[in-house]
């Protein structure tokens, strides 16, 4: 009895001779060749996301673009008046409260221990401010709940790490995390007041955008992530 294939049609005569089929499928490989490569070799080449891409967070200090309103909340939460260079947390614990797995933070604020007299009695400061980025969801929540612009998301992706402690990131580091953030691409993220600027695309536009992503491969790449700190000084 014979068994009748279902589906495939059998190959011509002139098919067999001259691999069609082969050929058909060496076509699009050599297509793709002429082509953009857009995949890149982890870690030796690094990729860098769009400003609105959601990395690791960093924690902003004061660089004199804060808003209008950035020192009545310092009143407001009896925060030291933080100088250039300090913080912009003001300890208010927004961020813990809006996001989804607040125990991921550990944010304290101490009183000064200062005379009475002194200008400063009675006022806090940020003494820890710790984020487990092993169970964070990069929501964003966070992000958009801090009323100093504080806390941001940055372009950093490689949360590769050897232990689970290495996740926890302490507000020295996050800070250091901002600042490169920031002094990299500022202009690109933030309006002159630090808000978001409006115009952020999610992907490259244009051809134009597609060669400006193409050059970052080799440079003005992200240097900072969970396993760039000496986890022994921690
Ligand atoms: S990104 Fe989302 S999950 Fe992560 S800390 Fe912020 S609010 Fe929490
Ligand atoms: S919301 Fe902003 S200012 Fe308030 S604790 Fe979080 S990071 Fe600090």
């Amino acid at each position: 009895m014979s068994v009748k294939k279902v589906g495939v049609k059998p190959q011509t005569l002139i098919e067999k001779i001259f691999f069609l089929d082969f050929m058909k499928g060496l076509s699009t490989t050599i297509k793709h060749l002429f082509k953009r490569t857009i995949t890149v070799t982890f870690p030796y080449e690094v990729l860098q996301p769009t400003i609105r891409f959601r990395g690791v967070h960093g924690l902003r200090n004061v660089d004199g673009t804060e808003s209008d309103d950035f020192m009545s909340w310092v009143k407001k939460l009896k925060i030291k008046p933080p100088e250039m260079g300090e913080t912009r947390c003001i300890a208010c614990k927004f961020c813990q409260a809006a996001c989804p797995v607040p125990e991921l933070f550990t944010i304290k604020a101490e009183k000064l221990n200062v005379p009475e007299d002194h200008p400063h009695h009675g006022l806090k400061v940020l003494a820890v401010f710790d984020m487990d980025l092993s169970k964070c969801m990069f929501c964003g929540l966070c992000t958009q709940a801090c009323p100093t612009d504080c806390i941001i998301h940055t372009d950093i992706y490689d949360l590769s790490a050897y232990t689970r402690r290495n996740w926890v990131l302490n507000k020295e580091m996050l800070s250091q995390i901002a600042d490169d953030f920031v002094s990299r691409r500022r202009d690109e993220k933030f309006d002159e007041k630090s808000k978001w600027r409006e115009d952020q695309p999610l992907w490259p536009q244009d051809e134009e955008d597609l060669r400006v992503r193409a050059k970052l491969w080799d440079g003005n790449i992200p240097k900072l992530g969970p396993n760039y700190f000496d986890q022994q000084e921690k």
